[in-house]
């Protein structure tokens, strides 16, 4: 991914000497201006009106301290994140992140990508992000509580179902969706659908949990449909075992593929006769406990310590859906060797660039995180309309539209590839059908 265009590298240069030490956001906006130049070049109206300089600079981001109390009575602090990175389209939608690694870059990288993500899915919705270094694991549901709600206590003020609508995301599944929601209400004294992800017994949307696993595997159909193949008799592996994971799983196997692996941030499990999914169900949605008790499922199988390993089993379909950078040009090269042909993102970034480099310079079909991913927040955006209509739609209806939405993601990338003279670079299309909608927004509303 090189970048030539001199008005670009000044900016980017510019953009990395303005953010030093935020590596990923660096990483996320130099691979969306590595494919945007023949945009620029054809569309000089948009460099005039400042776009790009407006693009790379979120609208708001809030940082603030989170205290909480421990079952012991032990004071801890954490720290909240709210990066409010582009309305010009719609709120602010993107999920809250709770895990030791996050900080303001990992925030900012992940407001930036929903910006265009969010845009692809063809919804009124802007692009945001929030989070904690609050770790979940271990926690008592207690503590989980204690944290959410003195999360919500300071980022209540921040948000609203016409300004910023946060979701779940790593580490945030609907227990603690349902303790935010919870201090949200009981603070602003309205009921209103300010969070997605919620229960379905208060205003969540059906097949939201199954969403961005099986939004993931719809793109990646009409993917290998287009280029003539199926996921019929393939073997899959899927990194990860957390929401996006389980999903991405079952609907591969409801396609006829076979998902031979799984992980978690301890290790991973082989499972050559394909994975059992209730075995994982149980032992993640229902007990919180490590991948590694697969075992107890399932004897014959096998489990390695290390996250990296996954990517040394022979596959011909690789879903990465556990978290950022997780597949280096290293792990790449071998997933080439070993004779994989399609790479497609559940996670977001999860291929380092060498490793993109690797897929794009070997032919492999490559489904970017900005694309294969979104089917999350398109579900979320279906949320907001039903709570708006206050009115819940079956499951049925739900997945049907998440389908169409999926298939409309997929041309919209597949006709901009072609468009912009790179056909069959969907990380190229996505990147450009993403943002143009949002730089022809921007140039509309004027200076601001
Ligand atoms: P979960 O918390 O449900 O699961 C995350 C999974 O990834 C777990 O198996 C976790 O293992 C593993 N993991 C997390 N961090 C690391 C790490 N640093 N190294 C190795 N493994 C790790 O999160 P989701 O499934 O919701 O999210 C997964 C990815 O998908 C993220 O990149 C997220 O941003 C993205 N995404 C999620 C959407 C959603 O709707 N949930 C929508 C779009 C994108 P462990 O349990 O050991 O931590």
């Amino acid at each position: 991914m090189e970048i030539k265009n001199q008005y670009l590298l000044d900016l980017l240069k510019r953009t990395e000497q303005r953010n030093a030490n935020e590596p990923e956001f660096i990483q996320a906006v130099t691979e969306v201006f590595a494919t945007l130049e023949p945009v620029i070049e054809k569309r000089q109206d948009l460099v005039d009106a400042g776009v790009l300089e407006r693009i790379v600079e979120p609208e708001r981001q809030i940082i603030f301290r989170v205290p909480w109390v421990d079952d012991n009575g032990k004071m801890h602090v954490n720290r909240g994140f709210r990066v409010q990175f582009n309305s010009a389209i719609g709120p602010y939608k993107g999920g809250i992140r709770l895990h030791p690694s996050v900080n303001l870059n990992i925030i900012k990288f992940l407001g930036f990508e929903q910006t265009f993500k969010n845009s692809l899915t063809t919804l009124p919705m802007g692009g945001g992000k929030g989070g904690s270094d609050f770790d979940p694991k271990g926690k008592s549901d207690n503590e989980i509580m204690n944290f959410c709600q003195s999360f919500m206590t300071e980022l209540y003020r921040h948000i609203g179902a016409d300004l910023d609508v946060p979701a779940g995301d790593i580490g945030t599944g609907a227990r603690e969706i349902g303790f935010m929601f919870g201090q949200y209400k009981r603070i602003k004294n309205e009921w209103v659908g300010v969070l997605t992800g919620k229960g379905l017994h208060y205003g969540g949307s059906l097949a939201r949990k199954q969403a961005t696993g099986y939004g993931l595997c719809y793109f990646t159909n009409e993917m290998l449909q287009a280029n003539g193949t199926s996921f019929e008799g393939k073997t899959v592996l899927v990194s990860g075992s957390g929401n996006v994971a389980i999903y991405a799983c079952e609907k591969a196997t409801e396609y006829g593929a076979k998902v031979v692996a799984m992980s978690d941030s301890n290790g991973y499990i082989y499972d050559k006769d394909g994975i059992d999914l209730n075995a994982v169900k149980q032992i993640k949605e229902v007990e919180r406990k490590r991948i590694k008790e697969y075992l107890s499922y399932r004897p014959n199988a096998e489990y390695h310590e290390g996250c990296k390993g996954i990517w040394t089993i022979p596959c011909d379909i690789a879903l990465p859906c556990a978290t950022q950078n997780e597949i280096d040009g290293e792990s790449a090269k071998i997933l080439v060797k070993n004779g994989c042909k399609v790479v497609s993102e559940g996670a977001n970034m999860p291929s380092t660039p060498e490793a993109i480099d690797t897929y794009l310079s070997n032919g492999l079909l490559y489904g970017p995180a900005k694309a294969a991913n979104a089917g999350g927040v398109a579900t979320s955006g279906l949320e907001m309309t039903q709570n708006s209509m206050r009115l819940s739609w079956t499951f049925e209806e739900v997945d049907e539209k998440l389908h169409a939405i999926m298939r409309s993601i997929f041309k919209a990338c597949d006709d901009a590839s072609k468009e912009y003279g790179m056909p069959g670079n969907y990380m190229a299309g996505a990147n450009i059908a993403g943002f143009i909608k949002v730089a022809e927004a921007m140039k509309s509303q004027g200076n601001v």
